[in-house]
């Protein structure tokens, strides 16, 4: 097994996958590390094993996942599943296999981490029976698991959206879909709406499933604030405030979701440069059409650069590849753009078009606020009101707070509680999130063991 590769690729997604198809066409020695038993990323995740019900609930999605992961396995990369990249440094990508750790170098390394759901702690979102929508998407597509009925859904985005579609496809029913995005948002969306035409495929697609979903039946709640969920698994309340009255819905499970934010962390401890999302309130990966960051020799595609969906992540995949190659001396500069030139007017009809969706599903700054009594940091269980006692103190940045709290420095190192943490201190201090930095990313990204770091082999130098 080689320990050098031209390109390394961190993520089995649209992206990585598109990625790896077009760098090994063009000559380059590649290999994918990937989380997860097999590629696929999230919106394929398993299409290669789903049940014939599957295949007829995901219909267009599932088929052309089959369709890319089929070439992607027959493109000669070298593809490491249940592979996790824990560390990167100039010139090595530290990856975790089957309890091994190993150093990989490469030429070149491309991030296609993806997305992930955003988390927002609310009162209650902690109790087993409550979790996030995508995270039962994933539940459903890996294992072919539904969520206990009538189901509550919580939150915004056009996931939220098609949860609720396919938990009736499937037969579970919905008690209620309250979202925290307005009607005021929607309008504000108005002019953008003419970007519609220019993917008029997807649109039309999603607005029947829209209309689909807003018509079909369950009550619907809009403009939600100050969340709390109370009781237990296969009995809960959502209490929320909706024009100025406070009310509540009962269901078995609760779904929150509130759209999906960029998975930096491998990009920041790369060093790469990262801009800020005002109407989203994210980070991502700062990249040029290429995929090219701030730091050379690293390139981004997909939704780490800026979620834009599966279309575009196979664009960014593919126009990424070809840089390196170019940057590898595989191709000029000349042929490297005409090879280029469909995707990148893709991709611009993309960009203009996801103004829209963003618009429409802009969030809402106060409800990326935990109310006290929430715990933001899973890990080490602390509660949004222990962290504002320090915040009141003096404390001014997220990894002050994690410094003087711990929180943040559990196991999942910061992923679900940097952005209200973020958020916290920006309200508190007043100083913009955007000026804020995020927690420092660090190696390990993923929990190590001791003996599987002390037994890492290392490449010849
Ligand atoms: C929970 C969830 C569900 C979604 N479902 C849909 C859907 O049904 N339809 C839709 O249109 N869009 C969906 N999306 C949006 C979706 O992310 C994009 O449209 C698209 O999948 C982006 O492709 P990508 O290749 O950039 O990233 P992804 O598809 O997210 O792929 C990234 C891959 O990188 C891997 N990875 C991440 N970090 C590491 C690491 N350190 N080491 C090794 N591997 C790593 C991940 O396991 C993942 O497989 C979903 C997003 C989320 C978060």
């Amino acid at each position: 097994m080689s320990t050098y590769y031209d390109l390394c690729v961190i993520g089995a997604g649209p992206a990585g996958m598109s990625a790896a198809i077009r760098a090994t066409r063009l000559g380059l020695s590649t290999l994918v590390a990937e989380r997860q038993p097999g590629p696929g990323g999230q919106i394929f995740r398993s299409a290669e094993s789903a049940s014939p019900e599957l295949l007829r609930l995901l219909g267009h999605d599932c088929a052309r996942g089959r369709k890319l992961i089929r070439t992607f396995r027959a493109c000669g990369a070298e593809f490491w599943p249940e592979a996790t990249v824990w560390g990167l440094e100039p010139g090595a990508v530290y990856v975790s296999r089957g309890g091994r750790s190993r150093a990989v170098r490469a030429g070149h390394v491309l991030i296609a981490t993806g997305a992930m759901e955003r988390p927002v702690p609310v009162p209650g979102w902690t109790l087993p029976g409550v979790l996030g929508a995508g995270a039962a998407d994933v539940l459903l597509k890996s294992s072919n698991l539904r969520p206990e009925g009538p189901v509550v859904l919580v939150g915004n985005g056009p996931l939220l959206v098609q949860s609720v579609h396919h938990l009736k496809a499937l037969g579970v029913p919905v008690s209620a879909l309250v979202t925290t995005g307005s009607n005021a948002a929607a309008l504000r969306a108005l002019p953008l709406a003419p970007a519609a035409l220019l993917r008029p495929a997807y649109f039309a697609a999603k607005g029947a499933l829209a209309a689909r979903v807003l018509l079909g039946g369950a009550p619907r709640y809009s403009g939600a604030r100050d969340i709390r969920i109370t009781g237990r698994d296969g009995d809960f309340t959502v209490t929320f405030r909706t024009g100025g009255r406070v009310r509540s819905v009962q269901g078995a499970t609760v779904l929150l979701h509130e759209g999906v934010v960029p998975e930096t962390r491998a990009t920041q401890l790369a060093g790469c440069r990262h801009d800020w999302h005002a109407k989203q309130r994210h980070w991502y990966a700062a990249a040029d059409v290429w995929g090219r960051t701030s730091v050379t020799g690293v390139s981004v595609a997909g939704d780490c650069a800026g979620v834009l969906g599966a279309d575009a992540a196979m664009a960014r995949g593919r126009l990424a590849a070809l840089n390196v190659c170019r940057e590898a001396g595989r191709l000029s500069t000349a042929r490297r753009d005409a090879l280029g030139r469909a995707d990148r007017l893709s991709l611009v009809r993309i960009r203009a078009a996801q103004r829209l969706l963003d618009t429409v599903f802009a969030v809402a700054p106060e409800v990326l606020l935990p109310a006290d009594e929430a715990v933001v940091c899973r890990c080490e269980e602390l509660t949004a009101g222990e962290l504002r006692t320090l915040l009141a103190a003096g404390c001014a940045s997220p990894d002050g707070l994690k410094a003087q709290s711990r929180a943040g420095m559990g196991p999942c190192q910061g992923r679900m509680c940097g952005q209200a943490v973020a958020e916290m201190i920006a309200q508190a201090s007043g100083i913009p999130l955007e000026d804020l930095a995020p927690y420092r990313a660090r190696m390990p990204l993923f929990p190590l063991s001791f003996d599987e770091l002390a037994e890492m082999a290392l490449p010849p130098l």
